[in-house]
């Protein structure tokens, strides 16, 4: 099919917010490469897009939180020139406290939320860099800033998705490459019961279908945005945690300790 948008590559594309990312994305003219592990819901959703869509639908298979596994995903993206979006989205949650939390499946969240999503990004950046434009869309979570919400390791892999994504901006700004960091709120995914608390379980007030979460931070994109929360109604106060970071920003590093730790004479 003519006049694409190129492809984006969307991991964690066999259900819940990456196959809604499939769908919007399709029908926006890209062509797309979907991963994830179960290349049986990879095929049912490429299906879906094309007919859908009628654009090209690759699947590729892969357990990204295997190194092996995530080598072959990064040679893709460093070898395919017709990839201009990435959406790193594969992730993994938890609601256990760190005393009940298993280290070995802490180990595994980090591997596929902090170590895939960086991989793939530095597997495709010098790519965008060399053209002049492309988009990378991270998406991270709100318990990026409200760590204390669930799981202690979840809440930091999203403190470093939000972390990362606000270096990478800056470090590419001017390059032509557009970075967008995406915070969903609670989001009425399958997330949440493998997380170990099914989202039946919580308020409805608190839960955005994945449709809205996609279709809103796509708007957010459109808009050039780059820290994207949709269900925050006032969005006064991200720009107010923004000012008050960037206040401290030239003042964080000094050779004298703050008056405030001195000790009495
Ligand atoms: P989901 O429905 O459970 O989807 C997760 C996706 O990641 C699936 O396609 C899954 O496919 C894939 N995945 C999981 N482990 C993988 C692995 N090792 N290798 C490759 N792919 C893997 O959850 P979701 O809500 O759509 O989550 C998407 C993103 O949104 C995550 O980064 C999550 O942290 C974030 N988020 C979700 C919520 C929420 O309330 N739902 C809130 C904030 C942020 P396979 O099982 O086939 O591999």
């Amino acid at each position: 099919m003519t006049n694409t948008k190129g492809t984006a590559v969307i991991t964690g594309a066999s259900t819940g917010i990456g196959a809604i990312y499939a769908d919007r994305l399709a029908a926006e003219g890209y062509d797309l490469l979907l991963v994830a592990r179960s290349a049986d819901k990879l095929d049912g959703v490429a299906e879906r897009v094309r007919a859908s869509s009628g654009r090209k639908v690759d699947v590729f298979p892969a357990d990204l939180a295997n190194a092996v596994d995530l080598a072959k995903v990064e040679d893709l993206l460093k070898v395919n020139p017709d990839i201009t979006l990435l959406v790193n989205n594969a992730g993994l949650g938890g609601t256990l406290t760190l005393v009940n939390s298993d280290i070995e499946q802490m180990t595994a969240m980090i591997a596929l939320n902090v170590t895939a999503l960086t991989r793939l990004t530095y597997a495709i950046v010098p790519r965008f860099i060399l053209r002049g434009a492309g988009t990378i869309v991270n998406v991270g979570s709100i318990v990026a800033i409200n760590p204390e919400a669930l799981n202690g390791v979840y809440g930091g892999t999203k403190a470093f998705v939000l972390g990362f994504s606000q270096n990478l901006r800056h470090e590419l700004k001017g390059t032509g490459v557009n970075v967008q960091v995406v915070l969903p709120g609670a989001t009425a995914t399958d997330f949440w019961a493998i997380a170990g608390r099914p989202v039946e379980l919580l308020p409805s007030a608190i839960v955005m279908s994945g449709e809205d979460l996609v279709d809103a931070a796509l708007v957010g994109l459109e808009r050039g945005e780059f820290a994207t929360i949709p269900s925050l109604q006032d969005g006064s106060l991200f720009d107010a945690y923004e000012t008050a970071r960037r206040a401290m920003m030239g003042r964080l590093s000094s050779s004298t300790p703050a008056g405030r730790y001195r000790t009495a004479a």
